[in-house]
């Protein structure tokens, strides 16, 4: 597809992958099938290079056995490592406390010691997504990662309020990401919904930087230099 306009105008630019190459970047869901929705073009992407990629899914509500196969079959096409944080059945967030939460994140912060940090968004409608973005935020007292936001994640299309700082150009991992959204079959094909607003959702994003497709994420903490 042609790109949109002229890179030679665009700033220098470092490229995500360089920024975190050699280093880990974990991403965290509340459930199976919220980081390939929210941003697994990027972690796609990043694994395209030297960047060890962690998808942290902090429960599953039901159907346990049929949600941890699509899980383990999302990041298997994302290339990504997979972590569940509450691996021993189904379990419903807002059952767990806020401090046993938090404990569980920070568990994850220090041992895996990421570059960077992405979350649901504070702009989320899901009070599921809303008690990850939470409890994420305390742990950047542990280390002064990269800390973004992604897109709220829904199955189907809804107004929210949110604003991206920053995009990145996932149009080589578009159709990854696309995949391993379908591997989620008990929450699309199997409910008679469709995925292809994400396709085009992307593209939406791309045409705010002049690329064919694009994710937008919300900048909580970054470090230039
Ligand atoms: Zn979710």
């Amino acid at each position: 597809m042609k790109r949109e306009c002229a890179t030679a105008l665009r700033p220098q630019a470092q490229s995500l992958v360089s920024r975190y190459a050699g280093r880990t970047v974990i991403a965290i869901g509340a459930h199976p099938d919220d980081l390939e929705i929210g941003i697994g073009g990027t972690l796609a992407k990043l694994r395209r290079d030297d960047v060890r990629v962690v998808m942290v899914v902090a429960s599953i509500p039901k159907d346990f056995d049929v949600r941890l196969d699509e899980a383990k079959r999302g990041a298997e096409i994302l290339g990504c490592e997979l972590k569940i944080l509450m691996d021993d059945g189904p379990r419903r967030l807002e059952d767990v406390k806020t401090c046993d939460l938090v404990g569980m994140l920070d568990r994850v912060i220090r041992d895996y010691e990421p570059a960077g940090v992405l979350t649901h968004s504070n702009a989320d409608f899901h009070n599921d997504h809303l008690l990850i973005y939470n409890a994420c935020l305390p742990t950047q007292r542990l280390a002064a990662f990269d800390f973004f936001s992604y897109h709220p994640t829904n199955c189907r299309p809804v107004p929210v309020q949110f604003h991206p700082r920053a995009y990145v150009d996932i149009s080589d991992t578009i159709d990854a990401k696309m995949h391993a959204i379908t591997a989620h079959a008990s929450q699309f094909g199997g409910r008679g919904l469709d995925t292809e607003m994400y396709r085009e959702f992307a593209h939406m994003q791309g045409r705010m930087v002049g690329v064919p497709y694009a994710e937008g994420l919300d900048v909580i903490r970054m470090l230039l230099i």
